[in-house]
């Protein structure tokens, strides 16, 4: 399989060629969500995930579609020329700009860091799965996705994390700290990640050069939010999976009921900003009809769920179908969800690409044979021996466990 996908340079997956559409900060206009929507039915299966850095993956594509899909979507502003568009690893608070408890709007820290990355002549020899994530201090807590480099505001500047240590630099020299730490880490060659830095050099040099200080890293709790918040609407998208149906009619939303935009979550969740107080719940009603999660149900039932069979090679389990069929009958029939809000994950192989994190219901299958197994309260990889074995659950067999 190719590493790490752009638009043009695809990757080899069991069900088809797979393009990664990364849009600074998660923004797309509704005339870009369309065109992806329409190169994805056109060029591909149609089928559109949402991934956990809130990018969009589009699927069963040819190998040799990526120019095709390039020029489309460069048109359409949502992908840029050269070897910039596969490292734009930058993620923000989706609720940038809307969340009152925000100390720093990071938006256009975030479109200067993707501007002067995709002109800097080391671009492309930084390892494309370089990350950043720009948390401006709101609710939503995004410095807690794992990240090469996290930049969380205060009042003062930004404290800048990586490496298993941190700066505080002030506002007016915080981008050049950032790009300084991504060029060192490309001049050390393409695989090289931040926690291969020499950091005491590094640190020396950013004091010497931006002023930074030495700063304590502040742990940040990842709180997704959903439904009718700060005058945007956050429609849960099940399992991370879209169609291009979907697609289309959240860009439609955008346009009809919002500001002509939407912004991607990296909690499987599209925001629609600039939506009135009066038409959320009409268009959360609405979203549900065409196959989105209803709020209530996403808030009651986490579930995170890798690609699986049949788009990757290792899997024999369906995990993403699986998963969105859990949700689908959780939406028809509330009485079958958990009393508390639970989380579960279902990942096809012991990888677990989907999530490290704890689940209340874990279920592991495996490449060389169908079913699952099951564990309470664990994380992926966790070397206990399974509670039990499952064959071929129906989606209410799995809610039944939930209990
Ligand atoms: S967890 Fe395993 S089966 Fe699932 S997508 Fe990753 S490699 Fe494939």
């Amino acid at each position: 399989m190719a590493d790490c996908p752009g638009v043009a340079h695809l990757a080899a997956m069991a069900d088809g060629g797979l393009a990664r559409i990364r849009a600074p900060g998660g923004a797309l206009t509704a005339n870009a969500a369309r065109a992806i929507a329409d190169a994805a039915s056109e060029l591909g299966s149609g089928i559109i995930d949402l991934t956990n850095r809130a990018n969009l993956q589009i699927r069963g594509l040819p190998l040799d579609a990526g120019p095709a899909l390039a020029a489309r979507l460069a048109a359409a502003g949502a992908a840029m020329d050269g070897p910039a568009d596969r490292r734009r690893n930058i993620l923000l608070d989706p609720l940038s700009g809307l969340d009152p408890a925000e100390i720093h709007d990071c938006r256009p820290l975030g479109t200067a860091l993707d501007g002067a990355m995709s002109r800097a002549p080391w671009i492309g020899a930084l390892s494309p799965k370089f990350s950043f994530a720009l948390d401006g201090g709101g609710s939503s807590g995004v410095g807690a996705i794992a990240s090469d480099v996290v930049a969380l505001a205060d009042e003062a500047g930004f404290t800048i994390a990586f490496a298993g240590t941190a700066v505080h630099a002030r506002p007016d020299v915080a981008m050049d700290v950032l790009l300084r730490i991504a060029e060192t880490a490309a001049a050390r060659g393409p695989g090289v990640r931040a926690v291969d830095l020499p950091v005491l050099p590094l640190l020396e040099e950013l004091a010497r050069r931006f002023g930074v200080r030495p700063a304590a890293a502040v742990a940040r709790r990842l709180s997704p939010g959903l439904g009718a918040l700060y005058g945007a609407v956050v429609i849960p998208v099940p399992v991370g999976r879209l169609d291009s149906a979907m697609l289309r009619w959240l860009a439609d939303a955008a346009d009809r009921n919002g500001c002509g935009g939407l912004i991607l979550a990296p909690w499987s969740a599209v925001v629609l900003p600039g939506v009135a107080p009066e038409a959320a719940d009409h268009l959360l009603f609405a979203s549900e009809t065409i196959g989105f999660t209803p709020v209530a149900v996403a808030g009651r039932l986490t579930v995170a769920a890798c690609a699986g069979a049949p788009s990757c090679e290792r899997a024999r389990e369906p995990a993403k179908a699986l998963a969105a069929a859990i949700l689908a009958l959780a939406a028809q029939d509330r009485s079958l969800l958990p009393d508390r809000p639970t989380s579960l994950h279902l990942s096809a192989c012991p990888k677990s690409c989907a999530s490290s994190a704890a689940a209340d219901l874990l279920l592991v299958g495996a490449s060389d044979g169908q079913g699952w197994d099951m564990r309470r309260d664990a994380r992926p990889r966790s070397p206990a021996p399974p509670e039990r074995r499952l064959d071929a659950p129906s989606p209410r067999d799995i809610l039944a466990l939930l209990d």
